[in-house]
């Protein structure tokens, strides 16, 4: 078989992989991205509240700074982010804003026609730019439009299964052709993984099914170490039931939460900062009240947005009323609505620098897939699609220049990769008798939620490991049964469910040898944060099982303080 030959090859079609591929195009670049959906099908699409930048255009935040963002940004991290990172996304960030503007994003307005910004969780100043409340969906059709206009090559529906290393350097990868059902090598001496989030470990979650954290199981399997995988953020309102996000921006809006009583509870957790406190206290709040019989039944609390009355909702909040009328069955215009947490974002992931490089030669990574760590133990709503963009950008810049001093591929290695892949995945797919792959799916996904959830103790994850080795070992024995053709969703299901498994343990590793509670990672057995022992990053390598480091936080001009809100 013939391998396809790029100078970098960048796998995720999201904003992160978007804006990535493009400084490589403008750096002169033969780029090519893979994607396993359609890039406008990337979860980047759902992103609904905003983008943080310290513009100052707000009446109320005209003092802003991008030192006061990056202050507020490391404070809501509860400290454990890079704040050399923190600096570079918060001093970028009106570039960032003002570039995808200048290329089409239409954000909403202020009277006087500047970028409006609503208040977010956690900020300091109303800080968050947006398009009503389908931001990542116009930023994302902007950074395609150009990308198309730019020729860039992109290879759609296109998964890959694993990433070919040769001499502990990555050099290429292994894809198969969802549409046509064939395997192909690629070659290259640089690879960027921008697959986003592993959302999907976890029941309740908001995000796309797709996001099963592939980048994070591929690097892995390249022999790079993951980061910080025990920090999950649980989102505090999204519909119960359902699980769709119920933006951040409702509450900036001005939405309120109730409890069964009719109570304002977050009086109670956050005296000063009430619902726009951070989203893990938020979220704890939540789960806290229907813990001890405050909410309704079903498990969940009020938002509700009535006060805000239908123009102000129809103009800043029209997708929001949509979602709350089609999945709930409730118009927010009129009624309450009833929110729960659920999983929400992925802090962990593979460790970067600030320009995107990853511990392992060749192997390069940014967006919701990287850690690079800006969100540390919490991240503050609108400063994923910040991140995306700024070390999207970053990423392509520094790699750019330097790609044709990068050793060739090996090819012998891509070669050989091709052949082992394509006959373990045609086994796979050839198997007929064993167990299903979609109960398993929900198994793990619910033992995740259960057992490393919003409030996590030791002798519960302790089990939790257990269950999950149960799953492993099933895992084993999955049959698809359903061979040849082409879209075998299936298969793609069982290759998800194995990277899934690829990174389980370290999430369930990392959190419980963290005998602390920081962000969101909320221990009942320790709940107090404990910078002597933990104020690091937790290092979690594949070796005969997964073994864990700790690395120093790059600490800075910000302090490290009790955090109150
Ligand atoms: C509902 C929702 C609302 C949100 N709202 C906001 C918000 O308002 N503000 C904010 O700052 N953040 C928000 N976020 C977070 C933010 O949207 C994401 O963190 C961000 O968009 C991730 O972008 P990305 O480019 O890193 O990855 P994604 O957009 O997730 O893209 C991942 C890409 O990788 C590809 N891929 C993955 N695995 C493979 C594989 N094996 N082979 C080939 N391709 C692969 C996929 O096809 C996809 O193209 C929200 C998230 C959700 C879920």
């Amino acid at each position: 078989m013939d391998l396809i030959h790029h100078e970098a090859l960048v796998i995720g079609g999201g904003l992160a992989g978007l804006r990535c591929a493009l400084a490589l195009l403008e750096a002169g670049r033969d780029v090519a991205l893979l994607t396993k959906v359609h890039p406008l099908r990337s979860h980047s699409v759902a992103a609904q509240g905003g983008i943080n930048a310290a513009l100052g255009n707000s009446p109320d935040g005209t003092d802003d700074t991008p030192e006061r963002h990056a202050e507020d940004t490391v404070k809501g991290a509860d400290y454990l982010a890079d704040q050399d990172a923190v600096m570079a996304m918060c001093t970028e960030a009106p570039a960032a804003v003002y570039e995808l503007e200048h290329r089409g994003t239409v954000f909403s307005r202020f009277e006087d026609g500047r970028i409006a910004q609503r208040p977010f969780g956690g900020a300091g100043f109303p800080r968050t730019c947006y398009a009503a409340d389908r931001t990542g969906h116009n930023l994302l059709h902007t950074l395609y439009e150009w990308a198309i206009a730019r020729g860039l090559r992109v290879y759609e529906e296109f998964f890959v299964t694993a990433l070919a290393v040769a001499d502990g350097r990555v050099t290429g990868c292994v894809a198969l052709d969802i549409a046509r059902d064939v395997m192909g090598g690629f070659a290259a001496p640089a690879v960027v993984l921008a697959t986003g989030g592993y959302g999907r470990l976890f029941t309740r979650s908001t995000n796309a099914l797709i996001n099963t954290g592939d980048g994070a199981a591929l690097a892995l399997g390249a022999g790079c170490p993951l980061e910080d995988m025990e920090f999950v953020q649980f989102h505090p309102t999204t519909l119960a039931g359902s699980n769709i996000l119920i933006s951040e921006a409702a509450r900036g809006e001005g939405g309120i939460l109730l409890n069964k009583a009719g109570e304002r509870f977050m009086a109670r957790y956050a005296e000063k900062a009430m619902e726009l406190a951070p989203r893990d206290i938020v979220a704890r709040a939540i789960q806290t009240e229907v813990n001890e019989g405050r909410g309704f039944e079903g498990g969940h609390v009020h938002l509700d947005l009535t006060a805000l009355g239908a123009s102000r909702i129809n103009e800043r909040l029209p997708g929001i009323r949509r979602l709350a009328l089609d999945f709930a069955g409730v118009d927010p215009v009129a009624k309450p609505l009833p929110v729960q947490p659920g999983q929400h974002y992925s802090m962990g992931g593979v460790p970067t620098d600030a320009d995107g490089a990853t511990p392992v030669p060749g192997l390069y990574a940014c967006g919701e897939a990287a850690c690079v760590s800006v969100h540390g133990a919490n991240r503050l709503g609108g400063n994923s699609l910040l991140d995306t963009l700024v070390f999207g950008r970053r990423t392509g810049a520094r790699l750019g220049p330097g790609l044709p001093e990068l050793p060739a591929p090996d090819e012998a290695a891509v070669a050989d990769l091709l052949r082992r892949e394509t006959e373990r995945i045609t086994a796979l797919a050839v198997r007929e008798k064993g167990t299903k792959v979609a109960p398993l799916r929900a198994e793990l996904r619910r033992l995740m939620f259960d057992h490393f959830g919003v409030f996590r103790d030791g002798a519960k994850m302790a089990q939790g490991l257990e269950l999950l080795a149960g799953v492993e070992a099933r895992a084993g024995e999955v049959a698809v049964g359903t061979a040849g053709g082409p879209f075998n969703h299936t298969l793609i299901h069982a290759l998800e469910l194995e990277f899934l498994l690829a990174i389980a343990p370290a999430v369930a590793r990392g959190a419980l040898a963290r005998e602390e509670s920081r962000g969101a990672h909320a221990r009942r057995d320790f709940p107090k944060r404990d910078d002597d022992r933990f104020l690091k990053h937790t290092f979690a390598f594949r070796r005969d099982k997964v073994e864990l480091e700790y690395r120093e936080v790059n600490l800075g001009r910000f302090p490290v303080r009790e955090r109150s809100y």
